[in-house]
């Protein structure tokens, strides 16, 4: 069976290589896009959201930010302001960050906010949280693959 080779790094570290992945399920800023082997190569801008990645049958959830995405033959590398897998997520965290961003953004201020900011700010948490609370809603099965 034909994969691909999934890699997704923040300027800190590789988060996730998968060497065979089936298939990849990005968000996008046209949408959400699934990559399946010999998709054509394309570049794309990635969005706040859950990144899934099928291996061997099973899924792997990561809650990412902005970044750039680009998908060549075989192999698709995303390069993502922040991201996390679902297991690594701390859920009061990223609660605390959403209550916050969304209190500056709606309280009424004289001194200059930075709106763009906070909104992205807050997309990111909530991108957190919907990952976090999905696989804590879910039947776990563990981690497949290492770091
Ligand atoms: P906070 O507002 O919660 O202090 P931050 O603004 O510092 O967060 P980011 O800039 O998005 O957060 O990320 C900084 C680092 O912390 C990144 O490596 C990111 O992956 C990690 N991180 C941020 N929030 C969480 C979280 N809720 N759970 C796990 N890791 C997180």
């Amino acid at each position: 069976m034909k994969t691909i080779h999934f890699q997704i790094a923040t300027p800190e570290k590789v988060v996730f290589d998968a060497p065979k992945a089936e298939s990849i399920t990005l968000p996008t800023k046209m949408g959400e896009i699934t990559v399946l082997p010999d998709h054509l190569p394309v570049v794309a801008s990635l969005v706040p959201g859950e990144v899934r990645v099928k291996i061997g049958g099973q899924e792997v959830s990561m809650a990412v930010s902005g970044g750039f995405i680009q998908i060549m033959p075989g192999k698709v590398v995303v390069l993502a302001d922040s991201a996390e897998r679902a297991e690594d997520i701390d859920e009061a965290r990223a609660e605390q960050a959403r209550h916050r961003a969304q209190e500056l953004l709606t309280k009424k201020r004289t001194e200059a906010v930075d709106y763009t900011g906070l909104a992205v700010k807050l997309e990111k948490e909530l991108a957190r949280l919907k990952v976090v609370r999905k696989r804590r809603g879910s039947k776990h099965i563990g981690p497949i693959i290492e770091k």
